[in-house]
């Protein structure tokens, strides 16, 4: 039959930049299940290395290691993770508690790396009730004593009920008394039939154990057991264990994870303010997308919503460039249009179904005291159907008007709200350009199309507006309605060549321009599409500097908690585990900084609909979009902390100032 511990000639050698410490120098030792055995020596001489080594919290360099005969050297270091786990209780001279958590989330933390399900707050109290810190529960490390804090630790160490208990120093940082109480119960702990490796430098501590150890300059020098108790090989319980078991389960199994995001968020809400400001940058990255996106939206909504009031089939005729429109391009490059000009184009039979010549300019329009700018259009008569322009408040003008240059105006609803407030309009006389006219209408109103408001207008008869108010003897464009949705090409290239004829201008000339709706509305959406674009990478800047405080936040508390990381691997931690604390925890940031920005988006974008009168329609798969966004980020910048914390060494872990 095996022995419970066994090592062989076992060497340890650190290596401190250029030179070398043998703490170990070829150590040979057999552990039988029930010892309680102390290990002593003078500083330096290589207790603690001795106990990392049996506890596997480190490897030997060279000699060999057997655990009931299962050779240690060879299993994987998540398969040593596991039998720290299943076997192994550890009790260290510093305590390690973990501060933030209260004292039965500290006893129960072996459980999460168990692969159990359960809460246990049950074995948690109840191992604190076997160390007699019952009425302490509800207590934080901080509020403990010393000898308090050890003892928690002890129970920890017996939470998940281990073979074998490891102390290094456990009396190391109390007085007397405490001494004396952690040691009765490590004592009480040995009758039960446990087995107690302990390291002291310390004779009345030794004095609890049945065999003492002395070591010097890294090798035994005596071992002796006390009188009478020699372990019996029969007494020791045959204990059937499955080494390479207890390394199975994966982390996205069992509890682990539901206790990895408690924890995460237990974590995040320790650090209110650093997790705020370094979520910040997420944050307004994501409520500025949103909200961006909703405005994007609506414009382009109702774009569409008015180009398709106005007929798909409409053609509009400008002087100038197409490249640069409106831009003068040199005196005599402007095509003038005169009304006989839509006379011609109107008597394209089979083609022109309507067209009518409209006039631009700004009009200052003056009621009372009141007064307000306002785009000035003179429209002729067809220009009411033709762009869904007739009042359902008042009328649409007569020919006769159009044709005696009648003084009579239909206005859009922002000006009706600007000069007449809550009052009726119509028979009003308003100035316009210091003109009297009479008000015979009410524009439908139009909302918005993008940030222009389409019922900030002023139509009047074109002739009126030619020749009493704007003083121009030619028309700003020309507007055509086409017979069918098929002739439009036809139609375009029919009244080029008229136009051209007519100007007597070159084939190709640039000096006017006809767009057809499809075209109107392609360039609509070339101009929503840069301008989803520009969000983007507005978007993506933010997003990346959001990532960059994230990641080094993480850093900074890997780096923080360097020895709760070594804690957590000697109680059974293996990477993944810890790599996906991590992760859960730089992603939980960046998500809830996510949620909260799209809500401020959200907010921010129904702001502006509500006091600018903009429309804005948030859609869900922005929601989404922005979520999956910053998840990813967290994984993106979370995975390099989180990898630098799973590679630490449990050892090298712990023993961090
Ligand atoms: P003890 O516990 O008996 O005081 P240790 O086992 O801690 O002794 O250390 C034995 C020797 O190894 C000491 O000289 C110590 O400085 C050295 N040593 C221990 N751990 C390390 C380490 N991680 N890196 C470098 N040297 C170490
Ligand atoms: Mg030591």
């Amino acid at each position: 039959m095996s022995s419970m511990l066994e090592i062989i000639d076992v060497h340890r050698t650190y290596l401190i930049g250029e030179s070398t410490v043998n703490a170990l120098r070829g150590v040979s030792l057999t552990i039988e299940q029930g010892e309680f055995v102390a290990i002593m020596g003078a500083s330096g001489s290589g207790k603690s290395s001795l106990l990392q080594i049996l506890g596997l919290l480190d490897n030997p360099d060279k000699g060999e290691y057997r655990i009931f005969g299962n050779n240690v050297n060879t299993m994987t270091e998540d398969e040593q993770a596991g039998v720290r786990n299943n076997v192994a209780g550890f009790v260290f001279q510093q305590f390690h508690l973990l501060k933030r958590m209260d004292i039965v989330d500290n006893v129960r933390l072996p459980y999460i790396y168990s692969g159990l399900k359960g809460n246990f707050r049950k074995e948690a109290i109840d191992r604190l009730k076997m160390v007699g810190l019952e009425h302490r529960i509800d207590h934080t490390p901080n509020q403990l004593s010393g000898g308090e804090q050890q003892r928690v630790a002890i129970a920890r160490a017996l939470v998940r009920d281990p073979l074998i208990i490891f102390a290094d120093e456990p009396t190391g940082n109390l007085d007397t008394k405490n001494s004396a109480e952690i040691m009765k119960i490590l004592q009480a702990l040995h009758a039960e039939g446990k087995t107690i490796i302990m390291v002291t430098h310390e004779n009345e501590i030794a004095e609890y154990a049945e065999r003492v150890i002395t070591m010097r300059d890294g090798v035994i020098l005596t071992d002796t057991r006390k009188q009478g108790k020699d372990p019996s090989i029969t007494a020791a319980k045959e204990l059937g264990f499955d080494i390479h078991g207890a390394a199975k389960g994966s982390t996205l199994q069992d509890g682990r994870f539901i206790g990895f995001i408690a924890q995460a968020f237990q974590s995040i809400l320790a650090n209110k303010m650093r997790s705020f400001l370094s979520v910040l940058g997420i944050l307004v990255g994501v409520a500025s997308v949103i909200a961006m996106m909703a405005l994007g939206e609506g414009a382009k909504v109702s774009m569409q919503e008015q180009l398709k009031s106005m007929g798909s089939n409409m053609l509009s005729i400008r002087a100038g460039s197409a490249k640069i429109r409106g831009a003068s391009q040199g005196a005599g490059a402007v095509a003038r249009f005169t009304f006989p000009d839509v006379d011609e184009i109107a008597s394209l039979h089979t083609l022109v179904k309507n067209a009518s010549g409209v006039v631009n300019g700004v009009g200052r329009i003056v009621y009372g005291n009141k007064n307000w700018s306002s785009s000035l259009t003179g429209v002729g008569y067809d220009y009411g159907t033709m762009r869904a322009s007739i009042p359902s408040i008042g009328r649409w003008f007569t020919r006769e008007e159009i044709q005696t240059r009648e003084k009579v105006a239909i206005i859009g609803v922002t000006v009706v709200k600007e000069l007449f407030g809550m009052t009726n309009p119509l028979g009003k006389t308003i100035k316009i350009n210091r003109i009297n006219f009479t008000v015979i209408g009410i524009a439908p109103a139009k909302g918005f199309s993008g940030p222009q408001d389409e019922d900030d207008i002023v139509l009047i008869p074109v002739n009126t507006a030619m020749y009493r108010v704007l003083g121009k003897n030619y028309l700003s464009g020309i507007f055509v309605e086409v017979a069918s949705p098929n002739l439009i090409e036809q139609t375009k290239n029919a009244i080029s060549a008229l136009i051209i004829k007519r100007h007597r201008l070159k084939e190709g000339d640039d000096s006017f321009n006809i767009r057809d709706m499809t075209e109107i509305q392609k360039m609509l959406s070339s101009t929503t599409q840069t301008m989803s674009l520009l969000l983007g990478s507005i978007a993506a800047i933010s997003l990346v500097v959001g990532g960059i405080g994230i990641m080094n936040i993480m850093l900074v508390s890997v780096t923080e908690r360097t020895r709760e990381i070594g804690l957590r691997k000697a109680i059974g931690a293996r990477k993944n585990d810890i790599m996906l604390q991590f992760l859960v925890e730089s992603v939980g940031m960046t998500v809830s900084g996510g949620l909260i920005g799209i809500m401020l988006g959200i907010a921010i974008s129904l702001i502006l609909s509500y006091f600018a009168g903009w429309s804005v329609i948030t859609s869900p798969i922005s929601v989404v979009l922005a979520t999956a966004f910053s998840a990813l980020t967290g994984i993106f910048f979370g995975l390099w902390p989180a990898r630098k914390a799973a590679e630490l060494k449990p050892v090298e872990a712990l023993r961090y100032e």
